[in-house]
């Protein structure tokens, strides 16, 4: 008898976290390979590609870097000279229901898993990863202010903005280095918790006074929230350091205008600790290859199982085949709003998919029903 055929992992591109990643996936029971990294760095049982293709179309799993792919199809791959571009076009030959980790997703590549029906996870958010992240993050922003100012954290007026799993690390961080921190969040819970530990807080109505007397601002908001009538209120010998995820939160052009120094800050896990931040992948991502691999397994059991078709369709099939019209449609639709980069749309649209398929047993249910009362008809009619 055959052995099983091997499942295939491709990882494309990455820094070093992701050699570390490698040399979990290769203790898998499955075939590893990588594009856009060294060949003399890979870890013993991992297959070089040197060209995507093949591999792209072969993959069950296709691991893509913490930054992943930028909007033309670059791919991050620093370790390799060169820059390395993968396209639509060679994204198009990976299969239906292949499983796709990316920290975060560019929108090429969701509007992609929406029409090829991937599953794609984005995994910067994931508490697993996000909340040990945070530590190096905060660590690697404090490299960059002591680098980057002439003055010292200590006794250094410091707003930071955003107090979610990076913000309250690098609070306390700056707090125990005695810099004199004020935290400013959206939400009120967030503020109060920032409150009961210890900072002082401020609300965004004031920024403008709050940035004017700091000496550095960090940001934590994925959203426009530096713009340029505040950085207009900086002291210029003040500097913001940008932590949020690309473009981040700072109007750069309107900084430099005015001579403050603002920089954007992307990465700093895998910069600043990347054997801490590739062990925690190698630990994450086989556990959500292999949940992947074993619901694909049940997945197909079940279809080997299923009785052959009738002739005949019956209300039940009819109201499946129904409810599968309507995903498609919705499915579609979906595709659509994130061709508009309206995410939003493309979460409501998928909610609405969940939505017809559970609606889709109500149906079948229904279905049932009549079926049942069809019996028992005809049952009282032989009688
Ligand atoms: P998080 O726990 O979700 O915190 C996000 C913070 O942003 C919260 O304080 C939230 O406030 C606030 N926020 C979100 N959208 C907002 C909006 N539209 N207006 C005002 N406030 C808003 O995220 P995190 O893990 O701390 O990460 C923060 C950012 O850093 C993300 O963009 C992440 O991708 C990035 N990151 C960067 C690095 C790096 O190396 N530079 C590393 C890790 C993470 P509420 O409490 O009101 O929701």
């Amino acid at each position: 008898m055959r052995g099983k055929k091997k499942k295939r992992i491709l990882m494309v591109g990455g820094d070093q976290r992701d050699l570390y990643l490698l040399k979990s996936l290769a203790e898998m029971d499955a075939a590893v390979s990588a594009f856009a990294l060294p060949k003399t760095s890979l870890p013993a049982g991992v297959s070089y590609c040197l060209k995507p293709e093949k591999a792209m179309a072969q993959a069950d799993v296709v691991i893509l870097p913490m930054p992943g792919i930028s909007a033309d199809g670059k791919l991050y791959a620093p370790l390799v000279q060169g820059d390395v571009y993968l396209t639509k076009e060679q994204w198009q030959s990976v299969k239906e229901e292949t499983l796709i980790l990316v920290g975060v997703a560019a929108d090429m590549l969701k509007i992609l898993a929406a029409e090829k029906r991937w599953e794609l996870v984005e995994t910067a958010e994931l508490d697993e990863i996000a909340v040990p992240n945070a530590i190096p993050t905060a660590e690697g922003a404090i490299k960059i202010a002591v680098e980057e100012t002439p003055f010292t954290i200590d006794g250094a007026e410091v707003v930071i903005l955003g107090y979610g799993r990076v913000g309250e690390v690098l609070a306390k961080k700056i707090k125990a280095l005695n810099g004199n921190v004020t935290v400013v969040n959206r939400g009120k819970k967030r503020l109060e918790q920032a409150k009961t530990d210890g900072f002082q807080v401020g609300v965004w109505r004031n920024l403008g006074e709050l940035v004017a007397k700091s000496d550095i601002v960090y940001n934590t908001i994925p959203s426009l929230v530096l713009t340029g009538s505040v950085i207009a209120k900086m002291k210029s010998s003040a500097c913001i350091i940008d932590l949020a995820s690309k473009p981040g939160g700072t109007d750069f052009a309107a900084a430099e205008k005015q001579g403050v120094k603002a920089s954007l800050a992307p990465g700093l896990p895998g910069k600043v600790a990347p054997q801490f931040a590739g062990e925690l992948l190698g630990k994450v991502y086989p556990e959500i290859i292999a949940q992947f691999f074993e619901e694909q397994a049940n997945r197909e059991k079940t279809q080997k199982t299923m009785p052959r078709k009738m002739e005949k369709k019956s209300s039940l099939e009819q109201a499946e085949e129904l409810t599968e019209e309507h995903k498609v449609r919705i499915r579609k639709k979906a595709v659509a709003a994130a061709t508009t980069k309206i995410n939003g749309k493309v979460r409501k649209a998928q909610k609405k998919v969940e939505f017809f398929e559970q609606s889709g047993e109500e149906i079948k249910k229904t279905a049932n029903k009549g079926k049942k009362k069809q019996q028992t008809k005809l049952r009282n009619q032989g009688e």
